[in-house]
């Protein structure tokens, strides 16, 4: 595929041919391409391209008549080519663009940590809405990739004390952090890497013994491993696996934090978490059948806007 779509024979290619071209004719060159190779998204691809290579903030200064009026230069077609090939190779957009917009953030992206998706920003939105500006929050995120979740409500809000995130992946930490420096949030983050094991218990060096928390917050791996196999080349061929495969039925990394939040839970705290539509029974059920153990209590299933159960919260007694 590579090979195929090298652009030697593009009548671009020649950068010695001293001659202007235009935007709008090496867009639809490299457009028709990305469709004959059906790459997914093709349009919207390319104008992010266009748009991050010409440094232009908005999508529509990249589209119909300001493409036309737009002459490259050879340094910008060279870049156009670059981050083309990344496309066709089918590296997602976010990875080739390496930042993307999460909220009020722009976040630095980084193979293979998991790129934050649209619905992930609902669940931002739901947690924010629940916030008192008054109390002072501790919060513990498991799998924080980015660092979108933790990073958002810490722009959000004063009222948060600390997060703690956490999560297995060492590229993960250190890109939380890289991010929280750029955005002058990290004095309230403290960031740890750290598997988390079913027994949902933390070393002391990263939550201290007495230290409970008012949320706990996880964007876990839920996809069953058999759907695993069937995601989109560019999920499967760039991103950490391990951010979304969840075991047998997706729930693996689940079960360890319903016991993370009864460890770590203040009364009254609750856990909130992004989940597979098919698992809110499954997970309501795990909780009534261990109410005594964990004096755990499933509160409410929260749907995303395409109208799928995507949130739980749950609330330690
Ligand atoms: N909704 C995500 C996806 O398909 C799955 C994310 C996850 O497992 N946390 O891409």
């Amino acid at each position: 595929n590579l090979r195929k779509s090298l652009p030697l024979s593009s009548p671009f290619h020649n950068s010695s041919l001293n001659c202007s071209i235009k935007a709008i004719d090496l867009f639809d060159e490299k457009l028709k391409k990305l469709i004959d190779e059906k790459i997914s998204e093709p349009e919207n691809s390319l104008e992010l391209i266009f748009a991050n290579v010409l440094k232009k903030e908005k999508l529509r200064e990249v589209r119909g008549e300001n493409l036309e009026k737009i002459e490259l230069t050879e340094d910008q077609i060279q870049e156009i080519e670059e981050k083309f090939l990344c496309r066709i190779s089918k590296m997602p957009t976010q990875y080739i663009l390496k930042e993307w917009e999460f909220r009020d953030l722009k976040l630095n992206m980084k193979i293979p940590v998991f790129i934050p998706r649209p619905e992930t920003e609902e669940l931002v939105e739901l947690i924010s809405q629940k916030l008192s500006p008054k109390k002072n929050y501790k919060i513990l995120e498991i799998g924080c990739g980015s660092g979108c979740i933790s990073l958002s409500l810490l722009n959000e809000h004063e009222a948060i004390d600390e997060i703690i995130a956490v999560d297995q992946s060492k590229s993960a930490c250190e890109l939380t952090l890289e991010n929280a420096k750029k955005l002058d949030l990290s004095h309230r983050l403290k960031v740890c890497k750290h598997k988390l094991e079913n027994d949902g218990l933390l070393p002391t060096d990263i939550v201290p013994l007495d230290l409970k928390f008012d949320l706990i917050i996880s964007n876990p791996p839920y996809v069953p491993s058999k759907d695993s196999l069937k995601l989109q080349p560019e999920i499967y061929l760039y991103e950490d696996i391990r951010a979304l495969d969840g075991g047998k039925e997706g729930l693996d990394v689940i079960n360890s934090l319903l016991n993370l939040s009864a460890n770590y839970l203040k009364p009254k705290g609750s856990l909130w978490l992004e989940i597979d539509d098919r698992h809110p029974e499954i997970i309501a059920k795990i909780v009534e059948n261990n109410a005594e153990k964990w004096n755990l209590k499933f509160m409410s299933t929260y749907k995303d806007i395409f109208k799928k159960n995507r949130f739980v919260e749950i609330e330690k007694c």
